[in-house]
């Protein structure tokens, strides 16, 4: 099985690595397929102005840099690994309220995507690219920390048809609530650091390619997680 990791931050965000020694990391490590997922974060409050102040988001304005700089690397990483690098975005609406925030993971986006559009926009225009959209993280852990991103998971009967699939492992955390619902999901470390590799996984039953890793996630068949531990 393929050896996966959808949810990777790197400095383009919040992350603490450049790219470059994101893929070696990966690459070195023996994955087979990851994804690039920096934060496009919403600027139409003050959590989000923060977050473009400080340059912890993709904007419009660098996205196109952003993508080609994921190229190259990817380019790199097949050279070099045999390691697939798909281009994504984590859609980040942060709000003050676990109940207003909703993280969503955009893999092989192909064109900016606004984090101020509704859920519904968001997840159409991410459909109409051809991308997978994964709900991620239904994390509750206090009031004060934007890291609670509820609201996707407490209103999954609007949105649960628009959602390829959910991230049932994120971390070091499991989300069992998501198998419960038999939803489509897969794993993920939400890399942030060198030490974050070592983390819950996807691991996939198809061909080493865009196309038929899109389609192993929608069918979620062949689809299993594994503890990623040195
Ligand atoms: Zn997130
Ligand atoms: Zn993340």
């Amino acid at each position: 099985m393929l050896l996966c990791d959808f949810h990777i931050h790197t400095k383009y965000s919040d992350g603490s690595l450049d790219m470059r020694k994101v893929i070696d990391i990966f690459g070195q490590s023996g994955f087979d397929v990851i994804s690039i997922t920096d934060h496009v974060v919403n600027g139409d409050n003050s959590m989000g102005k923060f977050a473009h102040r400080f340059k912890l988001s993709v904007t419009a304005k660098n996205f196109e840099n952003y993508i080609q700089t994921i190229k190259q690397e990817a380019e790199r990483a097949w050279d070099k690994y045999e390691m697939l690098v798909i281009p994504g975005v984590e859609i980040s609406k942060n709000h003050l309220t676990a109940d207003k925030s909703a993280h969503l993971l955009i893999i092989d986006i192909k064109e900016f995507i606004p984090a101020c559009m509704s859920i519904e926009a968001i997840l159409i225009e991410a459909k109409n690219q051809g991308a997978v959209t994964v709900a991620c993280h239904p994390h509750y852990l206090s009031e004060a920390l934007n890291k609670n991103t509820l609201y996707l998971w407490n209103n999954r009967d609007k949105y649960s048809r628009y959602i390829d699939a959910w991230e049932i492992g994120n971390r070091n955390d499991l989300f069992n609530v998501v198998s419960l619902k038999k939803y489509a999901f897969i794993a993920n470390s939400d890399f942030h650091k060198a030490g974050h590799i070592y983390s819950w996984k996807t691991l996939l039953r198809c061909s080493k390619d865009t196309e038929a890793i899109k389609r192993c996630i929608r069918d979620n068949r062949g689809v299993a997680i594994t503890l990623f531990r040195n």
